[in-house]
């Protein structure tokens, strides 16, 4: 049996009832948000309309609490390369602070009796969101016969380098493979 979600859970996925968590001095609680999140977007990727999903573990420490967990999206974009459709899924760490007095740029507010999530979900996703995506790492442009793409290497972040195809045949001479 699952009970219809509250009115709040609707409206305000992203906020958390504090009370139980204080009750009890380092008390800890873990949280499972689901949500959307309009309007997260940046010029060549954005969310998809689906529910972000937050699992987190709140815990009390002292007048503070502290935040820490996964948050997963979808986004959706346009490859950079070719203007074809791309897209993934966002994996993002959260280790975050709040407390009733915030410091702006270092944490959040913390409300009387409940937290509200959402501007730490969403600078982590804004800040993970691609800027520049690819729909494949060897994506070969649009008309690759008459317009073929220079594959430079510090395109990549993750630091590994794409073999130009004009660079293949080099590497099997000199590697002799
Ligand atoms: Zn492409």
């Amino acid at each position: 049996m699952r009970a219809g979600p509250s009115l709040d859970a609707v409206t305000r996925p992203f906020v958390v009832p504090t009370g139980e968590l204080f009750r009890h001095r380092g008390s800890r609680q873990r949280v499972t948000l689901a949500g959307p999140l309009p309007g997260l977007a940046l010029s060549a990727s954005r969310l998809t309309g689906d529910d972000v999903v937050a699992d987190l573990v709140l815990e009390a420490q002292g007048e503070t609490v502290t935040l820490a967990g996964t948050v997963t999206a979808a986004w959706e974009g346009e490859c950079r390369r070719c203007l074809g459709p791309t897209g993934g899924v966002l994996t993002v760490e959260l280790r975050e602070v709040f407390e009733p007095d915030a410091v702006e740029g270092e944490t959040y507010p913390l409300g009387r009796d409940e937290v509200d999530v959402e501007p730490a979900v969403r600078e982590a996703l804004a800040l993970a969101l691609p800027l520049a995506p690819l729909c494949a790492d060897d994506c070969a442009g649009p008309d690759p016969d008459a317009h073929p793409v220079a594959i430079e290497a510090d395109e990549d972040d993750d630091g590994e380098s794409p073999v130009d195809p004009r660079w293949a045949a080099l590497d099997v001479l000199r590697f002799d493979r």
